[in-house]
């Protein structure tokens, strides 16, 4: 088997055994190298680059990062420590003063107490996911995440072995769900549980009496040795007066809840790469800083600094609440404009900054469902109908979205939606609205564009 980069592979099939060989293996890559999966947002830069070159204007809502600037007073608190000579090697688990921030922050919002050796700082809210994974499970062990969800959730499941346990976030459920969706997928073997509260890529929220559900039942099945993973990266990003709930809060789940945030979403930082996790015990936090000295040491303390300014400073709550405005009034531009459009249905996100509107009359207007069952049976799997209307988007319309394969590939299929980022200008989002009404409306340029070869990635 050649190594695909991108792992356009298929899902192992459930129970499968792992492609173990029996004498030496002569294929270059490991095996579980060719089970990791990717994410989409970061793939189509290329293309959406190759369109750019050719003198077209792409209308960019593939984008999972907030188009603001990072705001001048932790921009220059970062240089200020750089100035100060904050450039070496520092604490592996973070630097205590960032630490100390985090514990503070948290425990205020939250109602919890929580002490800085609980605090583990990574590049980011996103490496803890798979590390999260490396800790807690071991080939076999089942891990149970949101679908459509995240995809780093699914990818890192299965490329250590454990056992993918999808929950599907249902449409008529506001994209939510409580402990009667979670419950069967509970059970002696699970290690982690999944969590994302505001949602990517739904926007969807939770609340008190769905979240209180869910805790009973992780209190009442899960394992004492199970984790609840909550990531919470788009906690300030909440609309009609949501706000953010954390399991944590919940009696008895502080024991065993890790809670992940960072400063990419709230502070529109995404370059800064300064994430952290609160873990259990500090016993925990201790097995997760030896992981970061293994991988990458530390990371840079100019930017710890510039995370802990961003959390205590008085400035930050008018900042968020200034870019949390723009967010709402996209989203009501872009709600009402989808919905406008034949065949195109969006529910109301409550927070984060996505639409996933249901395309599946889209996709059968345009001959999409049909064009998917007529592909070759290998290139069918690599691929479904919202995909090619991804593509369709793209390359004829100049509008970068992402399909729902992109987020947990494990029984998507037949589910027909798409997530667009509002992450991006008012007027290029009611250009794109024109661009997507077209493209809804234009059977014949769809088929063009399959015969033009173009539709697969
Ligand atoms: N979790 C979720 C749900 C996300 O959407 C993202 C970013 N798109 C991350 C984690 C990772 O965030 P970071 O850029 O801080 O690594």
């Amino acid at each position: 088997m050649t190594m695909n980069a991108h792992s356009t592979l298929p899902p192992r099939p459930r129970g499968a055994k792992s492609a173990a060989p029996k004498g030496p293996r002569t294929g270059l890559y490991a095996a579980r190298t060719l089970l990791l999966g990717s994410e989409n947002a970061f793939r189509i830069g290329p293309q959406i680059k190759a369109l750019e070159d050719q003198g077209l204007k792409v209308v960019k809502c593939n984008l999972g990062e907030p188009d603001f600037p990072l705001a001048p007073y932790i921009a220059d608190e970062v240089k200020r420590q750089i100035d100060l000579g904050l450039t070496h090697y520092c604490d592996p688990q973070g630097i205590l003063p960032l630490r100390e921030a985090v514990a503070r922050t948290v425990s205020e919002r939250r109602g919890i107490e929580v002490t800085p050796d609980r605090v583990v700082v990574f590049p980011g809210g996103k490496p803890p996911i798979g590390l999260t994974q490396q800790v807690y499970c071991d080939p076999g062990d089942e891990v149970v995440y949101p679908s459509p969800g995240f995809p780093i959730y699914e990818s890192f499941t299965t490329y250590l072995g454990a056992r993918p346990r999808p929950l599907h976030l249902r449409e008529e459920a506001g994209f939510s769900f409580s402990g009667r969706e979670l419950s069967p997928l509970v059970n002696s073997r699970t290690r982690v549980i999944i969590l994302n509260f505001p949602s990517n890529p739904t926007g969807g929220t939770v609340t008190r009496g769905q979240l209180e559900n869910i805790a009973e039942v992780i209190l009442r099945k899960a394992p004492a040795n199970a984790r609840v993973y909550s990531d919470e990266i788009y906690e300030d990003i909440l609309f009609d007066g949501n706000r953010h709930l954390s399991i944590a809060s919940l009696p008895g789940m502080a024991a065993r809840t890790i809670i992940v945030s960072g400063v990419s979403k709230s502070y529109a930082w995404t370059g800064g790469r300064v994430g952290w996790a609160v873990l259990p015990t500090a016993e925990e936090a201790t097995v997760f800083k030896n992981l970061n000295i293994n991988y990458f040491s530390c990371i840079p303390a100019y930017n710890q600094m510039g995370a802990k300014m961003a959390l205590e400073s008085p400035l930050s709550r008018g900042t968020i609440e200034r870019m949390c405005e723009s967010f709402r009034q996209r989203r009501d531009v872009m709600l009402e404009g989808l919905n406008a459009i034949g065949g195109i249905r969006c529910l109301k996100p409550g927070g984060a900054f996505y639409l996933f509107p249901n395309i599946s009359g889209m996709c059968e207007n345009l001959g999409a469902v049909e064009a998917h069952r007529r592909l070759a049976p290998g290139d069918r799997a690599r691929t479904s109908p919202s995909t090619l209307v991804q593509m369709f988007l793209l390359w004829r319309y100049q509008v970068a979205t992402m399909d729902r394969r992109s987020f947990g590939r494990i029984g998507s299929e037949g589910m027909h939606y798409l997530r667009l980022s509002i992450a991006t200008g008012i007027d290029d989002l009611r250009a794109g609205l024109v661009r997507i009404r077209a493209a809804a409306a234009d059977p014949s340029g769809f088929r063009a564009f399959i015969r033009e070869g173009k539709h697969l990635w």
